[in-house]
């Protein structure tokens, strides 16, 4: 049984929420793509940038192109307070619980955006309390709240 369900997100367009309860480090659904090399990734003007929220670094060798429809995993939203991360695990991609969640919740992670001159470009809808307003790595969020002061 899937543990997931496309349904029209609260954050943006359409997301995937719990089909039913999910502990903690459970293996959500696979991320899945296109493996490629780190050269192909590099000359391909798509990942010109540091926002490619599709693409997965494997290894020093390969990199996993997910903008692909059959990439399910890739309707999960960014969230300023996620439930979920994705790792790779060899040269596969999984979206992880980080979190216990509930059923009917949506499934989100951090996108790891880093703090440039385009953050506004990328509004975060996450409501979360956490919310800083932008889809910006966790790390590099204060730089976001200091402005703010
Ligand atoms: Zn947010």
């Amino acid at each position: 049984m899937k543990l997931y369900k496309v349904k029209k997100s609260k954050i943006d367009k359409n997301g995937l929420y719990a089909s039913r309860n999910i502990s903690k480090g459970t293996k959500i659904i696979e991320y899945k793509g296109k493996i490629i090399t780190r050269k192909q990734s590099e000359e391909n003007p798509k990942f010109d940038n540091d926002k490619a929220i599709y693409l997965f670094n494997l290894n020093k060798r390969y990199d996993l192109d997910g903008d692909f429809k059959f990439n399910t995993a890739r309707l999960i939203n960014h969230s300023c307070d996620p439930n979920c991360e994705v790792a790779g695990s060899g040269l596969k991609v999984w979206v992880y619980a980080i979190k216990d969640i509930t059923k009917d919740e949506e499934l989100s992670y951090d996108y790891g955006f880093s703090y440039d001159k385009d953050y506004k470009q990328f509004p975060c809808k996450c409501k979360s309390v956490k919310c800083v307003g932008y889809i910006v790595r966790e790390g590099s969020r204060w730089r976001i709240k200091k402005k703010r002061k």
